[in-house]
């Protein structure tokens, strides 16, 4: 075992997370928590409950790396096993430790007595130092030696693995790593309404002579841009990472509404609050869900009026106000339909800005001329307006989550000025 820790494997333990029953969250807790203290996981290995392959994965592990946390595979019960296997990668006896057993009885206490199944979770690896988990029955458990290296074995419930990170697994693990290790520092860009693939090429190899590792984040609601920089202290990767950012939104220019763990409804509720507007909206296939955004945020009041949720053709004639005629000459999904939309809920509502949605959300009602993922924008900004069509890929919740982030991210460029 190396001092000076900086990388590390995690091995899942479980059946129910390879038939896919379970989610692995753990190894994502594990690793976020790791970083801080400089520790990569630098791979991650998912296997059975069977001995064999637990063996064979941590010894795999402990080659390849020299550290292993596994999770998983500490309870009382047959299928229960990992004790047994790190014993053997490590060539250690099991041994029976009357002071887990007196805990355990101790735990048991309120609830009778104990099931002599119970007597395994007191069975460690000889050597093994004992992490204690105040959440649950399973101790976590240390081995370590020069030979094979650093093994962490930890419970699989997700809460009892949270519970032991901060109070046990990191003050061990920090004993490992060296004073001077280097930490990942980290600035987020956030873009929308520009593909991944046209940020790539705008980008080009504009930062390669910063020492950054640049990640593309592609999500429903635009693609994030995430710089890290490694480092001993946010003194020394913060002007790397400040001047990463600058050359990213030089190149970006308002594609990026935001830098940080930023909403795009912040950034928008920001520019009208500022500004002193307030904002309606009308909604065909996003059927609310602008609304729901706006009002996710407290404080909404300050600058939302309401909307409409207008998804037939009679509702956008009846509450809004849109034309008969609009609608049989251009179809509900269309230019004139959606600028009809966001001018006819600025009247009614009497405020200044609006942002109106229409368009075809699928999976069914698409046509060779508006496939399924065409959507119609409309903003206003006072007496300005303007509408966009769009395609969204995707079925029907992406389509819908997409149009909404389409429709704020046309009002934030509408306010700002800025090409739509
Ligand atoms: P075990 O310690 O293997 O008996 O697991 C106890 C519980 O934790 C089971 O319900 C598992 O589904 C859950 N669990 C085990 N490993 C994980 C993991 N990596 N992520 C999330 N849940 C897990
Ligand atoms: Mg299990």
């Amino acid at each position: 075992m190396s001092p000076g820790l900086t990388a590390i494997e995690i091995v899942a333990i479980g059946e129910e997370l390879l038939s896919g029953a379970t989610l692995d969250t753990n190894a994502a807790r594990i690793a976020k928590e790791l970083e801080k203290i400089g520790i990569r996981v630098v791979r991650k290995t998912t296997v059975g409950d069977e001995v064999e392959a637990i063996t064979s994965a941590v010894d795999a592990s402990l080659r390849r790396t020299g550290a292993v946390i596994t999770t998983g595979g500490l309870g009382p019960t047959r299928d229960d096993t990992t004790r047994v296997a790190i014993a053997r990668v490590f060539g250690r006896e099991l041994q029976f430790r009357e002071d887990l057993w007196q805990e355990l009885e101790r735990r048991w206490a309120r609830r009778g007595r104990i099931p002599a199944t119970n007597r395994s979770q007191a069975e460690v690896p000889a050597g093994a130092t004992v992490l204690p988990n105040a959440r649950g029955t399973a101790a976590g458990l240390a081995l370590a030696d020069d030979r094979r290296g650093l093994c962490i074995m930890l419970p699989g419930p997700p809460g009892e693995v949270e519970g032991m990170l901060e109070g046990e697994v990191i003050p061990y693990l920090a004993g490992h790593v060296s004073p001077g290790a280097r930490r990942p520092f980290r600035r987020l860009l956030r873009t929308t309404g520009i593909a991944e693939s046209a940020i790539a090429e705008k980008v080009g190899g504009l930062l390669d002579d910063l020492p950054l590792e640049v990640a593309y984040l592609p999500e429903v609601d635009g693609n994030d841009i995430r710089l890290t920089a490694w480092a001993t202290a946010e003194a020394d990767a913060g002007p790397v990472l400040d001047e990463g950012v600058k050359l990213l939104r030089e190149i970006l220019g308002t594609h990026v509404y935001g830098v940080g763990d930023v909403d795009l409804v912040e950034v928008v509720s920001g520019l009208l609050r500022q500004r002193g507007l307030r904002l309606a909206v009308a909604e065909s296939c996003s059927g609310g869900l602008i609304a729901k955004r706006l009002t996710d945020w407290p404080g909404a009041s300050d600058y939302f009026w309401g909307g409409l949720t207008v998804y037939s053709d009679s509702a956008k004639v009846r509450l809004l106000g849109v034309s008969e005629e609009t609608l049989r000459r251009h179809g509900a999904v269309s230019e004139a339909t959606a600028l009809e939309m966001a001018e006819r809920v600025c009247a009614v509502s009497g405020v200044a800005c609006s942002i109106a949605v229409t368009g075809i959300a699928g999976p069914g009602g698409g046509t060779e001329e508006k496939p399924v993922g065409t959507v119609w924008l409309a903003v206003r900004v006072g007496a300005r307006a303007a509408a966009r069509r769009r395609h969204y890929p995707g079925p029907r919740d992406a389509v819908r989550a997409r149009a909404v982030q389409g429709g704020l991210d046309l009002l934030r460029r509408m306010i700002l000025q800025e090409p739509l």
